[in-house]
């Protein structure tokens, strides 16, 4: 169950426990004779609350709620409360203080979901029901107050529900700071996360991101036997590029060959900035043949197209080996780099893998 929703049952279960308190209390007031309702209209009153109630609790409780705006019917519930309140209190004119604080105990449980503007309108349905009440009394002449009592308790009244209308909207400016505060955060949180993985220059994955992925490709390699290679890329003679055409362009070629390499490799691979003008490639699920292949399509793309404005010519070289048993992170790269050593040696611009013998998933072993 997702956190919020647990929030939601949690408070409903104070609010009914709140509920049910008031209805105990409503019965007893019947047992000591202080309404003038009979047992029949009594149980009526209740039940007919407790069918609403429960209603909306099944509905908040089985997730059915969820597709509204407010999925803790925060609404309904303070109306049914209140609209049941006011017929206690038109059923029990002596009770009358004992009835408007349970309007004021319900009032607190809208503070946390409602807007201002909504609970706003709460306060002032809160006002009318009792108004109802006070208008009830005075057309058919039941009430045991005085006119002077009656003034002081309604504006004793109307006190606290303006009390509670400021606090309802001090309550939502937090909240709301708050929120956005929240969002702002995971945001950040988002942006961090990116930006620890990521390769400044180039948008690539970064080295510390490269050797996660590989340890976790190593460990499902180890334990499901699922072959990868993984692909050490040097670019020829780079420095090259840099004497003749300055820093700036340089980082431009390695801006562009990094995009051609994040769209040569699938979504499921991993295209990383090694260091410098070094690339790694992992290709999951691939074994020494099919990866070697595929490095040779990418030697070939790279080697066709110009880069910047200069039409700058670039050749990679590229060390290919396939994943050993039980094999560390470092030897698997340390033979990647004495493979691109080779190839480099063999004069650039090739792709060099290791014997097929030597690869535990190739055919040929197999
Ligand atoms: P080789 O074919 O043997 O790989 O020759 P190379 O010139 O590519 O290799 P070398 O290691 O001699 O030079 C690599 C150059 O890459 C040197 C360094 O200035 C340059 N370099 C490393 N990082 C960056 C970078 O972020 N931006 C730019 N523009 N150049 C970089
Ligand atoms: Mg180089
Ligand atoms: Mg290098």
């Amino acid at each position: 169950m997702e956190q919020l929703h647990r929030d939601i049952i949690r408070r409903h279960t104070q609010a009914s426990a709140a509920a049910l308190l008031f209805s105990v209390l409503f019965s007893i007031s019947y047992l000591f004779g202080l309404t003038p309702l009979a047992l029949h209209e009594l149980i009526f009153l209740l039940m007919s609350y407790w069918c609403v109630h429960g209603f909306l609790l099944y509905l908040v409780i089985s997730g059915r709620s969820k597709r509204y705006q407010d999925p803790s019917l925060m609404i309904p519930f303070m109306l049914a409360g209140i609209s049941f309140i006011t017929l206690m209190l038109i059923n029990s004119d002596v009770l009358r203080p004992v009835w408007t604080m349970a309007y004021l105990a319900v009032m607190p449980f809208g503070v946390f979901r409602l807007s201002w503007k909504e609970y706003l309108c709460i306060c002032l349905f809160v006002l009318a029901c009792y108004s109802g009440v006070l208008s009830y009394f005075h057309v058919y002449e039941l009430s045991v107050w005085s006119l002077e009592m009656e003034l002081l308790a309604g504006l004793a009244f109307l006190a606290c529900i303006m009390a509670y209308t400021v606090i309802g909207k001090e309550f939502s400016i937090l909240r709301d700071a708050y929120r956005q505060k929240n969002r702002e955060l995971r945001r950040a949180l988002v942006k961090i996360e990116e930006l620890a993985i990521t390769d400044e220059l180039t948008g690539l994955f970064n080295r510390r991101y490269l050797l996660k992925m590989l340890d976790k490709q190593q460990a499902l390699s180890n334990r499901e036997g699922l072959p990868f290679v993984l692909a050490f890329v040097d670019i020829d003679h780079f420095k090259q590029i840099n004497d003749i055409h300055g820093h700036r362009v340089g980082d431009q070629v390695l801006t562009e060959l990094s995009l051609l390499l994040k769209d040569a490799v699938r979504e499921v691979d991993v295209a990383a900035r090694y260091g410098g003008e070094e690339f790694v490639l992992l290709l999951s699920g691939v074994n020494l043949d099919a990866g070697r292949t595929a490095l040779e399509r990418i030697r070939m793309q790279v080697s066709e197209q110009r880069y910047t404005d200069m039409n700058i010519p670039l050749t990679v070289s590229v060390g290919v080996v396939e994943h050993h048993l039980n094999e560390g992170a470092e030897v698997m790269l340390n033979r990647a780099d004495r493979l691109l050593y080779e190839a480099k040696r063999g004069g650039r611009n090739r792709v060099k893998a290791e014997p097929q013998e030597l690869s535990l998933f190739s055919e040929e072993a197999l």
